[in-house]
């Protein structure tokens, strides 16, 4: 609880393309801005052979360095090598991934030198500790405590995993909250929003790599969400990615020449595409201009918001699929949502807009909150409450989120017996008894956890399972069972299951099914972040060295170069160690700050003295 003094809660989104940290401060909740003064973050981690960069610096070195240059750690995050999804997304990266022995993907990089692996955790933990520092510098004290933001439709071992990534950064997350709910919350403690009607809210997120929508219930200071809809793998990106086919398509025709095998053209196609987009958003046409595309050859071209909508067809109605899904769960009409708010980067372009307004009937979208910094703001303002930080809005907010896939029990015949139906309201407790022996003096029983909307268990996604022994000999299904499914806050699942009337029981923590990592492993990582965190350290320790000798040495130079009263003799000595020190830092790319400091004692014993002859 409030523990006045010490550090505040931070919010943070992490986001695939932008992550962005918020924080409860003068009495409301302030976006803390970069390094760079931006206000969200490149959610990119690079590596070089000299050091490690997170954020801006790793997002403007990309064209550059490829390979090393890591990104969407969320469309890997909790999922297996093997997902398809996976598969196919690893096409369009330039940098490698690999499977581990548990089949969990593997980030592969060159960092100084050696060839190094990272998990997704790891990876994303590097964000989230560089949004750590950036608060620990705007607050001017340690943070600890965070809310994390995750896709609605994130999985429970994509949830778990984006909880490791968090303790990895040496952050405790005290929740991890659906995006669209923590704009719900910016949205309704906005203050032209206030009232003490209900209002029925249908929150449209659609970011660069995933795609959310819920609808909520504001009543009173109480946020109650009733359904999500949604795709973990719908957003900005691949909105580019239709762009950057249509021209690799229209270069392949004008040159003859495929450059899709060239990552660094198709990095800075990519790019162009991106802004190109963007600008779309606001005019009717655009133009693609890269010099030395590909060979040699300048590409220029253009692109109209009719072509661009044109590309993107398919994924815009996918998005409108999902809301009318989110209405149906929720068993609303159209008619019933009062507000429909935008949210993510990508709800600007207008095409979309102009089919959700279609879908609701004309209706004016809501555009009064930030769509990039609405789920940090939410995130942020749950983070206060949580540690008895706000005032008495925040601290009398009370958050309602629900569950977003059926989760439940394989059984006999591959049937998905659903224990906890989607969009149930969390955290939650449910049981259900009746299972019984499937065999004459059955002794032993597997439970299988499966979460997903299709009828046959195998067909969904298989969170864990457990084997309860020891059951008492008896004919078959004279033995019952009662399965129990816990979800807390987070939406993370314990599940457990007893024979009715013994003592027989075990639960688990859903656990090893998804590749998650182990408590060692992420001690280990922990240590690792550290060390990198050090060495980050140490070099931002070497370059200051260096810059401070440099510094010295040009300024010295010019002094002595424009002194009248000095001989030539001593202008040539001058020079002649000048040169000596430029070629030495040339060579001496791994310097550290001791040498820089030794060169610094070396130039001042040849400068010192032709200086005090002046
Ligand atoms: P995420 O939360 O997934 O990181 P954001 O909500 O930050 O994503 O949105 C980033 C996406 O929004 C990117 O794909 C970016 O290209 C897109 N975007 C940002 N501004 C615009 C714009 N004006 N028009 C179209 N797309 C935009
Ligand atoms: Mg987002």
């Amino acid at each position: 609880m409030a523990r006045k003094g010490e550090g505040r809660a931070i919010g943070i989104d992490l986001g695939t393309t932008y992550t962005c940290v918020a924080v409860w401060k003068h009495g409301r909740i302030e976006i803390i801005v970069n390094d760079q003064g931006n206000r969200t973050t490149p959610s990119y981690v690079a590596f070089t052979d000299t050091e490690r960069l997170v954020g801006d610096a790793a997002n403007n070195q990309a064209a550059r360095n490829p390979i090393n240059t890591v990104f969407d750690a969320k469309r890997l995050i909790g999922r297996k090598f093997s997902d398809p999804t996976v598969q196919s997304d690893m096409k369009l990266w330039p940098f490698k991934v690999i499977p581990d022995v548990a089949d969990k993907p593997m980030i592969v990089v060159n960092y100084k030198g050696e060839e190094k692996q990272f998990s997704t955790e790891e990876i994303s933990s590097m964000v989230l500790s560089k949004m750590k520092d950036i608060s620990e510098a705007y607050l001017g004290s340690t943070v600890k405590d965070a809310v994390v933001t995750v896709p609605a439709y994130f999985n429970d071992s994509q949830r778990r995993a984006t909880k490791d990534a968090g303790t990895i950064a040496g952050l405790n997350i005290m929740r991890i909250i659906n995006e669209p709910t923590a704009a719900a919350i910016a949205y309704g403690l906005d203050d032209g929003n206030a009232s003490s009607e209900t209002k029925n809210v249908l929150i449209f997120d659609l970011g660069g790599g995933t795609f959310d929508v819920s609808i909520a219930t504001i009543e009173a200071g109480t946020i109650k969400v009733k359904a999500v809809a949604g795709d973990t793998h719908l957003g900005g990106q691949d909105l580019d990615h239709q762009m950057v086919n249509h021209f690799m398509k229209e270069f392949k025709c004008k040159y003859r020449k495929d450059i899709s095998g060239s990552l660094r053209a198709v990095r800075r196609l990519r790019t162009a595409c991106e802004r190109a987009k963007r600008i779309l958003s606001s005019t009717f046409q655009t133009t693609i201009e890269i010099e030395a595309l590909f060979e040699g050859i300048d590409f220029f071209s253009t692109i109209t918001r009719a072509k661009f909508d044109e590309l993107n067809t398919g994924l815009f109605s996918k998005c409108v699929e999902q809301v009318e899904m989110c209405l149906r769960d929720a068993k609303m009409e159209k008619s019933s949502i009062h507000e429909v708010v935008l949210v993510g980067g990508s709800s600007r372009i207008p095409k979309i807009q102009q089919l959700l307004q279609n879908l609701f009937n004309g209706k004016d979208l809501c555009k009064s909150i930030n769509p990039d910094e609405a789920v940090a703001y939410g995130a942020a303002v749950l983070a206060a409450k949580l540690s008895g930080d706000g005032n008495n809005t925040v601290q009398n907010l009370v958050v309602l989120d629900v569950t977003p896939l059926s989760l439940g029990v394989k059984c006999d015949g591959d049937i998905m017996s659903v224990i906890i139906p989607r969009n149930t309201t969390i955290p939650t407790r449910r049981t259900k008894s009746g299972f019984c022996t499937v065999k004459d003096n059955q002794t032993s029983v597997t439970i299988r956890v499966y979460e997903g909307e299709r009828s046959r268990a195998s067909d969904n996604n298989l969170l864990g399972q457990f084997k309860l022994e020891g059951i008492p000999p008896a004919p078959r299904g004279v033995v019952k069972f009662k399965d129990c499914f816990d979800i807390d806050v987070n939406g993370i699942m314990t599940v457990s299951s007893e024979v009715t009337g013994t003592e027989l029981k075990k639960s688990i923590t859903i656990t090893n099914e998804n590749g998650r990592l182990s408590k060692v492993e992420i001690e280990n990582m922990i240590m690792d972040a550290e060390k990198y965190k050090q060495e980050d350290e140490e070099h931002k320790k070497n370059v200051k060295a260096k810059n401070v000798v440099e510094d010295y040495a040009y300024s010295t130079r010019n002094t002595i170069r424009g002194a009248a009263r000095l001989t030539q003799a001593d202008k040539n000595k001058m020079e002649v160690a000048f040169e000596s020190f430029i070629e030495w830092v040339k060579s001496n790319k791994y310097a550290k700050a001791d040498d820089f400091e030794d060169k610094m004692k070396e130039l001042k014993t040849i400068f010192g003295p032709i200086i005090d002859k002046m």
